[in-house]
């Protein structure tokens, strides 16, 4: 559900108990007062209230003076209040499943408004979704996160690090830990084609493995082939994602968009 409509739907939920309420103020966990509240539609901002039970929204608008009591009360003037913001590209993977219990906090993301980190970007993110899952819970972490399957170690599996494409048996086992992953939650494949051994592979075989992950209703997202002039340039690296959606029928993401180097704009004309 997008952050907004949650919001939203925890505020119907809870409206009729506060409504129901005599004139005692309602007792609040936090209340946020005076902020510019952005509820993440399209709707004008409006300066109000957020009031948080427990780990729900309660309330956000404008709250008449003792409508409510709260434990902690925040000034938020000045400030804006928003959804919490979905980081779609991050490596905070490392640090999320650190031994560390200061660095599973992702600190520099929640200081940020990222309240869901993504993670298993440029191909890099493991097949065993379930697993990682299973280790994020059992050692508790400062952001929601959500996870790509990634190109590389699927490939790694079958190929190592060969220069050389998979036999069509290779490609299966390839196809069945996308297919896997895909059903353990993964959000989509991600690929780094920009990085070796990824970048062994022909965009054929990345679009039988795209075709997995769009069947289960995943999303491609890549570290694009090349940025410079390294091998297929910047815009047949744009033209190959797109390719990838088409042939897969995906939605796709670029990551890593950028022209680097200083004979791009004349080689790319
Ligand atoms: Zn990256």
């Amino acid at each position: 559900m997008h952050q907004s409509s949650l919001l939203l739907a925890v505020l119907a939920a809870f409206s009729p108990s506060l409504h129901a309420a005599t004139d005692a103020p309602v007792q609040l966990d936090l209340l946020l007062r005076g902020g510019t509240i952005y509820t993440g539609d399209a709707q004008t901002p409006v300066v109000g209230d957020v009031g948080i039970m427990g780990d729900r929204i309660v309330f956000a608008g404008k709250a008449a003076p003792a409508q409510f009591s709260a434990r902690r009360t925040i000034d938020a003037t000045g400030m804006v209040v928003a959804p919490g913001f979905i980081d779609a590209h991050t490596h905070a993977d490392v640090d999320l499943h650190s031994k560390d219990p200061k660095k599973r906090l992702n600190i520099p993301f929640v200081t940020q408004g990222v309240t869901t980190s993504v993670i298993g970007n440029d191909g890099f993110g493991g097949f065993d979704i379930a697993a990682q899952a299973q280790r994020l819970r059992a050692a508790p972490i400062g952001t929601n996160v959500a996870m790509y399957v990634g190109f590389g170690p699927v490939r790694i599996d079958q190929l190592g690090e060969a220069n050389q494409a998979p036999t069509p048996a290779q490609l299966e086992v390839m196809k069945h830990h996308v297919s896997q992953a895909m059903c353990e939650g993964a959000l989509g494949l991600s690929t780094g084609l920009f990085y070796p051994p990824q970048n062994y592979s022909k965009t054929e075989e990345v679009i039988e493995l795209a075709k997995v992950a769009a069947r289960h209703g995943g999303i491609y997202d890549s570290h694009i082939r090349d940025e410079s002039m390294y091998n297929i340039g910047l815009k047949g690296s744009i033209d190959e994602v797109i390719r990838i959606g088409h042939e897969a029928k995906l939605p796709v993401h670029v990551a890593h968009i950028k022209a680097l180097g200083v004979d791009r704009q004349s080689l790319e004309r």
